[in-house]
């Protein structure tokens, strides 16, 4: 990278000038907003769609708005949607066919173009900068690549937001990440409040960080802003709401198969697919095909799928796991376990999603810490 500036003081003022320079480019600009009781990702026109003095508490399960009187924009931890809802939506279609209308039997196909906007998404947090990068792994380079992943991903304009806030499920550290931004990004905020004010440390990324950031009014990076942003995150690491234990988790799961803990679970699981649908690095899809009541015209779509759905294993005569026992150990093991042998890495990255959002509150790190004990008591 040869950007002019390496890092720069952004004030509140030229958040929402930021938010201006990447309409005026063109982009489609994504980032959080506060509807339906919950901080979610959605389009934005401008920086006062940003959820300013807003905060959010959660536990298994629960999740609520806080309001916070420091005006804060980014003090709230990661909401029911992630980055994939825009990057591997959860509907695509991919070709339609219609009979010519000669009447011959003859079929054209047409395939369909990825809808791929230029998008710019603010406000990613370091976990999802993380699942970005494992979704960039499973979906653009493998022999199988999807073109619309692909086609959307090379386009986007990732700003990141440092965390300074965990929440009570968070356990990004306990994954070998944490609340500062790896790289990958273009710019990266780190947000401050103080006597001094309400600012942003800036850390450029790359050459298009650098002159998205020409375009807005910034100054030098001062040594307390700095100081003050680093203090915050190094403290968000240390006040993480939950962790895995600190095993290794691919052997763990490889050798608890017969665990006990799953009968246990499976009592709780409703196998509804919600922490599938949230977690920001599954990537399941199926296809289906719908016609028209003529049966003159047919598209195929493709669409989300999740590991919970009966028909996801069905083979010949049936679902290879049909019980909840089998389908939740199938998450959870190729999660934490044979994800490595896919994909070279796990597949969590403690955003803590699917303990906010399973209905019944089932939390990923009390039940593998649950599996460790047992597993420890047999040894
Ligand atoms: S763990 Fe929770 S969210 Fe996931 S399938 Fe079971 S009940 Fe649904
Ligand atoms: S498994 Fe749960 S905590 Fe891990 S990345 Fe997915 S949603 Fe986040």
């Amino acid at each position: 990278m040869t950007a002019a500036v390496d890092t720069a003081v952004l004030d509140r003022d030229g958040l929402g000038s930021l938010v201006d320079a990447l309409v005026g480019d063109g982009r489609t600009v994504v980032g959080p907003t506060v509807r339906d009781g919950a901080v979610v990702l959605a389009e934005l026109a401008s920086a006062d769609e940003l959820p300013y003095g807003w905060g959010v508490e959660l536990d298994a399960g629960r999740y609520w708005l806080v309001p916070r009187d420091d005006g804060a924009v980014f003090a709230h931890s990661a909401g029911p949607q992630s980055w994939k809802s825009y990057l591997h939506p959860a509907r695509e279609r991919l070709w339609s066919a219609d009979r010519t209308p000669e009447g011959d039997g003859d079929v054209s196909f047409e395939r369909h173009t990825p809808d791929a906007p230029a998008y710019a998404f603010l406000g990613v947090r370091p976990c999802d900068l993380r699942a970005i990068a494992i979704q960039d792994r499973v979906l653009t380079s493998g022999r199988y690549s999807d073109d619309g992943y692909g086609a959307r991903r090379r386009g986007a304009l990732l700003i990141a937001a440092e965390c300074t806030e965990p929440g009570a499920t968070c356990f990004c550290v306990s994954t070998g990440g944490g609340p500062a931004a790896d790289p990958g990004y273009d710019l990266a905020l780190t947000e401050v409040i103080d006597d001094d004010g309400h600012r942003f440390f800036v850390r450029v990324g790359s050459e298009e960080g650098a002159r998205l950031l020409d375009q807005v009014p910034h100054r030098d990076a001062d040594t307390v802003t700095e100081a003050v942003a680093r203090a915050s995150v190094d403290s968000a690491r240390d006040r993480m709401g939950r962790a895995l234990p600190p095993v290794d988790l691919r052997t763990l799961l490889g050798g608890s198969l017969d665990a006990d803990r799953w009968d246990d679970v499976a009592q709780r699981c409703l196998t509804c697919g919600n922490c599938t649908l949230v977690c920001p690095t599954c990537f399941c899809t199926t296809t289906e095909e719908v016609t028209d009541l003529t049966g003159d015209h047919t598209e195929r779509w493709q669409r989300w799928d999740s590991c919970f759905d009966l028909d996801f294993s069905f083979l010949h005569e049936g679902p290879v796991r049909p019980s909840a026992r089998s389908r939740y150990r199938q998450w959870l093991t190729h999660k934490l376990s044979t994800w490595h042998d896919q994909f070279d890495s796990s597949g969590c990255v403690g955003c803590g999603r699917c303990i906010a959002w399973c209905p019944v509150g089932i939390d990923i790190t009390e039940e593998v810490a649950a599996l460790h004990a047992e597993s420890e008591t047999e040894a």
